[in-house]
C-alpha cells in the first residue's frame, strides 16, 4: 500500500544516511521527492537517479541549511518546481564531539547552526505556504542524545534538545491550522560514521540495546511515512523515539 502518493516532501541532508534512505523509502510510498546536500553532489545524483526510477518526480539542490537566505531561495524553488510542499523533513546534521574544556566557540557555533538553526529556517520559510495550504507535516531529526545527553556531545546534545522545544512550540502554535510537527529521536543507526566503529564499541552498544542491534537507516524512514502520511492526522508536539528500546 503507497501511503504518500500525491504528497511532496523537502528533506535536508538527502545525499547520505538516514536522508538518503528516507527519500528512497518516500519516493517508494508515491510521494515526489525533492531533497538538499551541502557537498556530495556525486552521492546526491545517484540517489536522484533512484528516486526518478521509481516513476516519481525527484530533484536535488545544494543548499547549505544553516543558511537564512539559502533556505528561503530553497523553498521558493521547491514550490516553483512542485507547486508545494506537504512534508518537510529537517534531517541534515553534522557533529563536532569534545570534551567541554576542549570545545572551541567555532565548533559550538557549527554544530548549532547546522542542527538547529537549520531547523527555523527551513521551517520559517516553508510554513507559509502550509499556512496557505491550512495542511502539512514537518518532522525533525533530534537524538536519544538530546533526551538524555552524552558526555563528549554538548554542542550536539544542545542542539537535539532545542529541536524538540521549538518542535512542541511550533505544533502549538499551527495545530488549529491542520499542521502537525513532531520529532524523531533516532538511537543508534548503521551509517557510515557507525560502520566505522570497532568491534569491541560496537557490541558494547548492542548489548546496551533492549533489541540486540543498531537500528537500520530505513527504521528511520518508516517513521517519517507514518508521520508524514495520514496515519497521523492526530499526532503532533511528539517525540517518536526510534532507538531500539534504548531510552527505557
Ligand atoms: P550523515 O550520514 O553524516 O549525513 C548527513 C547529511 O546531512 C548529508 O546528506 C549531508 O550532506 C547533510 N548535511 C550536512 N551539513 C549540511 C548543511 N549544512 N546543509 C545541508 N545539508 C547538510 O548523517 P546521518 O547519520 O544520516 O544523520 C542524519 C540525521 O540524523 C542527523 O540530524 C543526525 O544528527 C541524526 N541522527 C543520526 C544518528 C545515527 O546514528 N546516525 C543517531 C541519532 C540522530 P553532504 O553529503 O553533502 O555532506
Amino acid at each position: 500500500m503507497k501511503l504518500l502518493e500525491g504528497k511532496v516532501v523537502l528533506i535536508t541532508g538527502g545525499s547520505r544516511g538516514i536522508g538518503k534512505s528516507i527519500a528512497e523509502v518516500m519516493a517508494d510510498h508515491g510521494a515526489d521527492v525533492a531533497f538538499t546536500y551541502r557537498s556530495s553532489a556525486d552521492q546526491a545524483k545517484e540517489v536522484l537517479n533512484g528516486i526518478e526510477q521509481k516513476g516519481v518526480k525527484g530533484a536535488m539542490f545544494q543548499s547549505d541549511a544553516s543558511d537564512f537566505d539559502a533556505a528561503e531561495a530553497l523553498v521558493k524553488a521547491v514550490i516553483e518546481q512542485f507547486g508545494k510542499i506537504d512534508i518537510l523533513i529537517n534531517n541534515a546534521g553534522i557533529t563536532k564531539d569534545t570534551l567541554m574544556l576542549r570545545m572551541t566557540e567555532d565548533q559550538w557555533d557549527a554544530v548549532i547552526n547546522v542542527n538547529l538553526k537549520s531547523v527555523f529556517n527551513l521551517t520559517k520559510h516553508a510554513l507559509r505556504a502550509m499556512l496557505r495550504a491550512r495542511s502539512g507535516s514537518i518532522i525533525n531529526m533530534s537524538s536519544v542524545v538530546g533526551v538524555f545527553g552524552n558526555a563528549g556531545q554538548a554542542n550536539y546534545a544542545a542542539s537535539k534538545a532545542g529541536i524538540i522545544g521549538f518542535s512542541k512550540s511550533i505544533a502549538k502554535e499551527v495545530g488549529s491550522r491542520g499542521i502537525r510537527c513532531n520529532v524523531i529521536a533516532p538511537g543508534f543507526i548503521e551509517t557510515e560514521m557507525t560502520a566505522a566503529m570497532e568491534d569491541k564499541a560496537r557490541e558494547g552498544f548492542e548489548s546496551a540495546i533492549p533489541l540486540k542491534r543498531l537500528g537500520a537507516t530505513e527504521d528511520i524512514s518508516n517513521a517519517c511515512v507514518y508521520l508524514g502520511s495520514d496515519l497521523s492526522t492526530y499526532v503532533t508536539g511528539q517525540v517518536l523515539s526510534v532507538c531500539g528500546g534504548l531510552n527505557m
